[in-house]
């Protein structure tokens, strides 16, 4: 795929050269490209790190094609925990780097957002290049250096590593479940809150913001809603926009070197749902599915706090900076779309629309609601609900936000 003009703009500002970005393929059959890929690398040892369906889908394809190029191949083939999934936890990081032989030239990541933080922090620890073989568009951190891992039982982002190239096949992807391209999406759609959370925690947080990279981020959004009928039918040009879109968002973040752009209350939410999934020892959810669902809870909540919110009563520092920025945060959540045109958008792709739908009960919506923005230090929409509130939030939404 062809970087734009304005990410290489976006590059410059921030002194990083072209030239470390990772190779892109984005093509029908760039599975078959791999091969010749690594040959140019002088790499002929590969250890391909996959599930049981990842392996189905696009893993044993890869390995038969790179043999056939004389790459030696080694397979490590990830076992799912007693939910029948596999997790980025202390049990798969063990299998690879117990697994991997010692003079192994580069790891391939065959799967998806799981398989790929799984890969890309071996690949830091085995100081071992690693090539994303993305089997689904599911998620916006495949170039990301940041790897949320399961540890004791607890959700944390280390820094690892970037992969060196990535192979996007579309007819992998094309045929990827519905749920995880319907995951993708949805990670996609949260930067509609994730955006306007940048720009409240740069006018009233005094936080670092870039216009630019705002920008590219709200078109690959834009594209993607635009092309919602495409995705949704999940033929090569919807694929191909949405995976793209997904590389895109992780490129800007990577320059950047912070989530910002990508990353605001919904994502908070979701990381609460995960956390409680975690504690309470259940099934874990797609990344985009609950991030799909939270956007659309996130601007149902911002939206009753633009209409209802009386800003002359936020006291204190941070209330002085709402108050002078009030009518553009209030301006700007009135023209996000409805979440009734959000939960749309994800029922038409096939994504859950709804936290009953992915299982998530209303008490522990509203205990995030109420929580979640101490996860991170950082100045969102729901971080000034909670800091100016008047009581807990309720959820489903009722009572006024605030003021009363
Ligand atoms: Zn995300």
């Amino acid at each position: 795929m062809q970087l734009s003009a304005d990410m290489l703009t976006l590059a410059e500002e921030f002194g990083i050269s072209p030239d470390t970005f990772p190779k892109l393929e984005v093509e029908a059959g760039a599975l078959t490209s791999v091969g010749s890929y690594l040959k140019d690398k002088g790499w002929d040892k590969a250890v391909l790190i996959m599930d049981a369906q990842t392996k189905a889908a696009a893993g044993d394809r890869l390995a038969a094609l790179l043999e056939a190029e004389s790459v030696h191949v080694h397979v490590i083939e990830l076992l799912a925990n007693q939910h029948g999934q596999v997790n980025a936890d202390e049990a798969s990081l063990i299998q690879v780097l117990v697994e991997t032989p010692m003079d192994t030239d580069v790891l391939l990541a065959v799967g998806a957002g799981t398989i790929h933080d799984i890969t890309r922090f071996c690949s830091l620890k085995l100081s071992v290049p690693f090539v994303a073989v993305p089997t689904a568009a599911s998620v916006d951190g495949f170039t990301s250096k940041g790897a949320p891992l399961i540890l004791r039982g607890v959700k944390q982002t280390i820094q690892t590593a970037a992969p060196v190239a990535v192979f996007a096949d579309l007819d992998v992807l094309c045929a990827a479940p519905g749920p995880l391209t319907a995951a993708g999406f949805g990670d996609l759609l949260g930067k509609f809150t994730s955006l306007l959370d940048w720009e409240i925690s740069a006018s009233v947080g005094g936080e670092p913001y870039n216009a630019l990279a705002a920008r590219m981020t709200r078109h690959s959004l834009d594209t993607c809603v635009d092309h919602i009928e495409e995705i949704a039918k999940a033929d090569e040009a919807g694929i191909r926009i949405l995976m793209e879109s997904l590389i895109e968002s992780g490129l800007v973040m990577q320059i950047l070197d912070f989530s910002r752009p990508a990353s605001g209350a919904e994502h908070h939410l979701s990381h609460y749902w995960e956390m409680h999934l975690l504690k309470t020892d259940k099934r874990q959810l797609l990344h985009g599915a609950k991030v799909g669902v939270a956007c659309a809870i996130i601007t149902e909540l911002y939206k009753s706090w633009a209409e209802q919110f009386d800003v002359s009563e936020a006291e204190g520092e941070t209330g002085a900076g709402l108050r002078h920025n009030w009518e553009d945060i209030r301006l700007k959540i009135a023209s996000l779309p409805t979440a009734e045109v959000l939960r749309y958008y994800l029922y038409q792709v096939g994504a859950p629309a709804s936290s009953q739908e992915i299982g998530i009960d209303d008490e522990l919506v509203q205990d995030s609601l109420n929580e979640a923005y101490h996860l991170r230090d950082r100045c969102t929409g729901l971080f000034l609900i909670n800091q100016f509130k008047k009581e807990q939030i309720s959820y489903p939404l009722q009572d006024r936000i605030g003021s009363r």
